[in-house]
């Protein structure tokens, strides 16, 4: 069964095309991602999706139905974890979840297995009566995620969840994602991240200025590019590299300047390891490290769009 289904969604703001007549499908029981640079569009997907803002064009189906003629029941069924922290700082952990989860109408012993559940699933428990204004930006991400999930919705939408959070929390909620599918919950997850998109998501639609890109399986979008191979050059002088003397060797494709290294993306067909070595002895740069990777959905993104996934 379809979960959601978006038609040729379109949306301007002004002169900007944000939405640039975008369709995409999410299947019951998926961890479905959306992957793409900051500006993608990703956020005003999401937005419109959950009715906060109006699209200019398209059509939206969530559970089967339109969202227009079934707002409130859609809505009972969906948890939103927005991009921007939606908490009240001065709300201990238990009242924050008690309001979000109180609007939709539970009992107060519904209410309270509710709040149980949602900060146990969030490992939140032993902190339910600290405000949230005392939490680190991780426990407030947790929080954002314990309020949006405490009415078991079947549906559960993240706008990039693990943004500027420490390792610890951010392993916290990627295992968490994976049990909240586990139940049953089908999952929209938005990110910028390709790392955590490729972990958690069976599927993946990659969008660049709010468009899609391409979109399948993780193993489908890297066949795109199999006609590539990427060489990774670990050295300590990044900033002597001339990009333009690099993208000038034979068969080289792009490159990915990285904090300590360079992928540099050629065409498998031509063999030019000698050239590329070449090229940093002659410029007396010592290489640390070199082999070739895995192909990745980093590399994917820049031979499709020609740019970086993070800039
Ligand atoms: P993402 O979430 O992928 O980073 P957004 O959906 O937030 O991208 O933004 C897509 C584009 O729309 C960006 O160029 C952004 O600047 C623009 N945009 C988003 N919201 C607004 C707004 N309220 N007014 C004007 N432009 C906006
Ligand atoms: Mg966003």
């Amino acid at each position: 069964m379809k979960v959601i289904t978006i038609k040729n969604l379109t949306k301007r703001f002004g002169e900007k095309i944000a939405v640039d007549n975008l369709s995409l499908e999410v299947e019951e029981g998926e961890i479905f991602g959306l992957l793409g640079p900051n500006g993608a569009g990703k956020s005003t997907t999401i937005n419109i999706l959950t009715g906060l803002l109006k699209s200019n064009r398209g059509d939206i189906e969530i559970f089967g139905k339109s969202f227009n003629s079934n707002e409130m029941n859609i809505k009972r069924n969906i948890g939103v974890v927005p991009q921007s922290l939606a908490i009240y700082d001065s709300l201990t952990a238990v009242e924050n979840v008690k309001f979000f989860a109180g609007l939709f109408g539970l009992n107060r012993r519904e209410l309270n297995e509710a709040v149980e559940y949602a900060l146990e699933f969030t490992g939140l428990l032993e902190h339910r009566n600290s405000k949230a204004k005392n939490f680190s930006g991780g426990m407030m991400r947790r929080l954002n995620i314990a309020c949006a999930i405490a009415h078991k919705p079947k549906l559960v939408i993240m706008d990039e969840p693990t943004v500027g959070i420490d390792p610890q929390s951010r392993n916290h909620i990627l295992k968490s994602v994976k049990k909240l599918n586990k139940e049953g919950c089908t999952i929209v997850y938005t990110s910028h991240y390709m790392e955590e998109v490729e972990e958690l998501c069976n599927r993946i639609v990659i969008i660049d200025h709010g468009k899609v890109i391409a979109g399948g399986t993780k193993e489908q979008l890297i066949s795109l590019v199999s006609d590539t191979q990427s060489l990774e050059v670990e050295i300590d002088e990044l900033e002597s590299i001339d990009e333009r003397s690099l993208k000038d060797i034979p068969g080289v494709k792009n490159l990915n300047i990285k904090e300590n290294s360079v992928v540099i993306n050629s065409i498998r067909e031509v063999n030019n390891l000698d050239k590329i070595i070449n090229y940093f002895t002659s410029n007396n740069v010592s290489i640390r490290n070199i082999g070739y990777k895995k192909m990745d959905l980093e590399t994917v993104f820049l031979s499709l769009t020609g740019r970086k996934l993070r800039d």
